[in-house]
């Protein structure tokens, strides 16, 4: 182990991992306010001029992909289809040599009208988030009754072949910890790849309560409630999500128990936000200045070896369950998830 960030070649830290997936958030804004992430009246948000500018994450996105060796970028936020300029964002990474493989994380809402022109830019597939089939439960855990327009984005995602299409849903005890089973016969039915992810202390409210928290073994009994699930034998590599075929297969279930079955040695994650910070982990508390560094005039290399550094200091892991563990100033909203 040496005991300085190298000058060249990738993202790598001192544990050895090397970080090939770049999310990108574009907005800590959101149309809507789903309990586990937002406080109803929203948050104090970036000021404009603290956003990067499109051609600026553009620019810092080339640095990661022809600097840095990242392969995979995902757009993310807050809600990434509520930055106007998304189009041209994804034509402008996608014309990037070596082209990078590029994913949206959305809620969905108004996917079905912005599908085919993301598709035409160069967008190759979504996540999308769905946490209940029910509009009055879905109005309550979000605070907006915007249920048929996730629909209908999921299904303006498959027409337009943003495909394969993964659903991501967050389970809350006594809210809709009862919906697994239907969540993945819906799934099923469509031909979505279904996964959940354990709830994260990454909420602006601070209202993360370990005990309360659905974990990745319950997620999983009551799925065999309903389902026969076997170990899927597919290569799980940096993957976050465990995977599970469902009777037989080939279709697939996920789960993301970042809490009970943390796979931090294994992650290859860098992170960017909406205001140039890069991070090197969602739980980091510590950022490095990107936007003021390129602001200041610093060239394609310099913004590189910035990043370098940033990731030599990445943590073995996430630390949730060690006593001393502080929660992120920055909520998941404003990181990226
Ligand atoms: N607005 C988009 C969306 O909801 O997909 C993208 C950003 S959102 C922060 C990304 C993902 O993080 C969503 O799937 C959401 O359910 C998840 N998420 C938000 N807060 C979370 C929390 N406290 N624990 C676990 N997942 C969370
Ligand atoms: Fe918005 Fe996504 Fe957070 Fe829900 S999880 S409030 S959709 S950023």
């Amino acid at each position: 182990m040496t005991a300085a960030a190298p000058t060249d070649g990738g993202l790598v830290d001192r544990y050895g991992r090397v970080a090939r997936d770049l999310r990108v958030s574009l907005t800590d804004k959101c149309n809507l306010r789903c309990t586990y992430c937002m406080p109803a009246e929203g948050l104090p948000w970036l000021a404009g001029p603290q956003l990067l500018t499109d051609d600026e994450i553009v620019r810092l996105v080339g640095v990661a992909v022809r600097l840095l060796g990242v392969t995979e970028v995902r757009f993310t936020g807050g809600e990434p289809l509520i930055r106007p300029g998304l189009a041209g964002i994804v034509a402008a990474v996608a014309a990037l040599e070596p082209r990078p493989r590029i994913s949206l994380t959305t809620n969905g809402l108004g996917l079905d009208r912005l599908a085919p022109a993301l598709r035409a830019a160069g967008l190759d597939r979504v996540n999308v988030s769905l946490d209940t089939l029910d509009a009055a439960r879905f109005a309550r855990l979000t605070r907006r009754d915007r249920l048929a327009d996730v629909l209908a984005g999921l299904a303006g995602a498959a027409a337009a072949g943003l495909t394969p299409i993964k659903i991501n849903s967050v389970l809350m005890r006594g809210v809709n910890d009862d919906e697994a089973p239907a969540l993945l016969r819906f799934a099923l039915a469509h031909g979505y790849e279904l996964r959940f992810i354990e709830q994260m202390p990454l909420d602006a409210q601070h209202g993360w309560d370990r005990a309360a928290m659905v974990t990745a073994e319950e997620i999983l009994a009551a799925l065999r409630t309903g389902f026969d699930l076997a170990p899927d034998p597919a290569e799980r590599g940096a993957a976050p999500a465990e995977t599970w075929l469902v009777d037989g297969g080939p279709a697939r279930v996920g789960v993301i128990g970042t809490v009970t079955r943390p796979f931090c040695g294994d992650c290859d994650r860098t992170r960017l936000t909406a205001d140039g910070q890069v991070r090197a982990c969602l739980f980091a508390t510590e950022e490095s200045d990107l936007r003021g560094a390129l602001r200041g005039g610093a060239d394609d290399a310099e913004l590189a070896r910035r990043w370098r550094a940033a990731t030599w200091g990445k943590r073995a892991g996430h630390g949730i369950d060690d006593p001393a563990f502080l929660q992120p100033a920055r909520p998941m909203s404003a990181i990226g998830g």
